[in-house]
């Protein structure tokens, strides 16, 4: 017969036993939870461009990686290993799967070849069209020497990064057809613009697709809406209204220092952004940001990039919702 002792001692062991229940069900939950979760970094690298995609099945995608003035004293080699190499690392990022270079301009991609020294591509993605800058032509002879994949990017493609969940990346610009573009400022308009899938998310990176670009693609009716808009060409004077207004992004990523003089973005990018009801990220002010996402819901957080103070949160705060779901 028990004792009110022993219905006592039944009764915790039975809370006990009621609560590492409950207990593995969480983790097996947030375990659940996290494998679902997919993570868009667009990184604080001054005035250049660095973006990491990280899937649930640990593939990773880097589109673009360098910078024209990270700060004093810093150059490619630098912001490459003691900055963004650090930082994605903390990130969970452990390769880097594929590489895609937007357009051969050194603000985006003179961190690559250090980046690629550490963690070797599976897959290089290179214009489709003559390139005669002899930097990036060094950078695509390092390739070379690397059990690297290199194929030219063109639209139509399709990048799976996790098949199972469903995240890949179109290739939506520019097209097939390979051209030689003599005059340096028309590189800029050949940048590949990449549209990432997963579930009800989308987000549209646009490298420094000039008016041209996004004329063209406005002009192909191509379906534009996207959460999440790497603004092209770091926010400066060189945006379409008529392109911005049809992605219409929650969220509007500038990447650029915010500090120089002259330098992008421009103020009535910006506030044209704000009117259409985006939150504006401007990465050299607000820090590196990273984009969580399950497929159905979007949680941003800052992060200071290694070697750089992390953001003011206040600030963040006042500035950005933590949910962009819901559209
Ligand atoms: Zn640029």
């Amino acid at each position: 017969m028990s004792t009110p002792f022993t219905i006592l001692i039944n009764g915790s062991r039975l809370l006990l036993v009621f609560l590492m229940g409950l207990a593995v069900l969480v983790l097996y939950w947030s375990i659940g939870e996290f494998r679902k979760e997919a993570l868009i970094v667009f990184l604080d690298v001054g005035d250049g461009k660095a973006i990491a995609v990280r899937a649930p099945s640990g593939q990773t995608l880097l589109v673009d990686a360098g910078s024209a003035n990270y700060g004093p004293g810093v150059g490619a080699e630098t912001l490459a290993l003691r900055r963004i190499l650090p930082t994605l690392r903390s990130l969970g990022f452990h390769r880097l799967s594929v590489v895609l270079v937007t357009h051969p301009h050194q603000d985006h991609y003179n961190a690559v070849p250090f980046l690629i020294k550490e963690w070797t591509p599976v897959l290089f993605f290179r214009p489709p069209y003559t390139v005669r800058e002899p930097r990036y032509l060094s950078v695509l002879e390092r390739l070379q020497a690397l059990p690297t994949r290199i194929i030219p990017f063109f639209r139509g493609q399709r990048l799976w990064l996790d098949s199972n969940r469903g995240l890949y990346a179109d290739v939506v610009f520019p097209e097939r057809k390979p051209f030689f573009l003599p005059r340096e400022q028309e590189v800029n308009e050949a940048s590949a613009v990449l549209r990432i899938v997963y579930g009800k998310v989308r987000v549209l990176l646009t490298g420094d697709a000039g008016k041209k670009a996004q004329g063209c693609l406005l002009a192909k009716g191509e379906n534009l809406r996207a959460d999440i808009l790497d603004v092209p060409h770091h926010g400066s004077r060189h945006n379409l209204e008529d392109f911005l207004r049809a992605v219409q992004p929650r969220v509007a990523v500038i990447s650029a220092s915010g500090r120089t003089p002259n330098g992008p973005p421009d103020e009535k990018v910006v506030a044209f952004l704000k009117n259409i009801g985006s939150q504006v990220w401007i990465t050299g002010l607000m820090g590196t940001l990273v984009v969580r996402t399950d497929g159905e819901r979007v949680k941003l957080n800052a992060e200071g990039i290694a070697g750089r103070k992390p953001v003011d949160r206040l600030d963040l705060a006042r500035s950005l919702r933590s949910d962009v779901s819901g559209r």
